[in-house]
């Protein structure tokens, strides 16, 4: 699990323990109390999920869904509803909204951890797959190994996360700074350039001989993972 979350949540008791949950599940977490600063936080990187709770003190967990749905770039986030409300006929107007699931307070962490497994399984099951395989190139996020051609593929950890982020949405090209934070975390300085030395042993490590290069270097951008690797006879 690599998938990155977002968390609207203003009761700070409920925003600490669900952080602390998904963190441990392996979801890159961010959070406000905020429904006003959604927007801007999905924009600075698109989330997997976003966790949304129904009653915020500014704009309402409804209007944020709703704003969400509204935008092309934002309509396909998958959303959680969080509310404090049981009744059928409110479920109905959030899952009306455009809300993904929809969960009564309170509830248990285990549950919302599953349905959030659920809804992403559906829409992104990249991001919850235990296994990545594209062509020759196979990554066992449960066992931490990556294979090539059935050959195992040693690699640091801080690889092995930039690889798996990578693999994930072959095709997409990141930017040094969105590779930083996705696989140094947003709290550690780091600098950019450190990404290109840990891309130049990652390809190191996972070609030999005239194998075919899986990472693509985008001019001025950034990399991503060759959304044509592995397709026969484009390599
Ligand atoms: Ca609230």
């Amino acid at each position: 699990m690599s998938a990155s979350l977002l968390i609207v949540e203003d009761e700070e008791p409920l925003q600490i323990l669900l952080s602390y949950n998904f963190s441990a599940e392996g979801y890159r977490v961010r959070q406000t109390a905020q429904g006003e600063d959604v927007a801007r936080l999905v924009q600075e990187e698109r989330p997997d999920l976003i966790i949304l709770d129904w009653m915020l003190p500014g704009i309402s967990g409804i209007e944020v869904c709703r704003m969400l749905r509204a935008k092309p770039e934002t309509r396909s986030i998958p959303v959680i509803m969080l509310t404090a409300r049981g009744e059928e006929a409110e479920k109905i107007r959030g899952l009306a909204t455009g809300a993904d699931d929809y969960v009564v307070k309170p509830f248990s962490v285990p549950e919302l951890l599953a349905r959030a497994r659920t809804v992403l399984r559906r829409v992104n099951p990249e991001a919850v797959a235990d296994v990545l395989t594209i062509g020759d190139i196979m990554l066992d996020r449960v066992a931490r190994r990556v294979s090539r051609n059935r050959r195992d593929v040693n690699l640091s950890p801080t690889e092995f996360r930039l690889l798996e982020h990578l693999m994930q949405t072959p095709g997409r090209v990141y930017a040094r700074s969105q590779l930083l934070d996705a696989v140094w975390g947003r709290d550690i300085y780091v600098d950019e350039r450190t990404v290109d030395v840990h891309v130049g042993r990652l390809r190191k490590s996972l070609q030999r001989g005239r194998e075919p290069d899986p990472i693509r270097t985008v001019r001025g951008m950034g990399y991503a993972f060759d959304e044509r690797f592995g397709r026969t006879g484009r390599n």
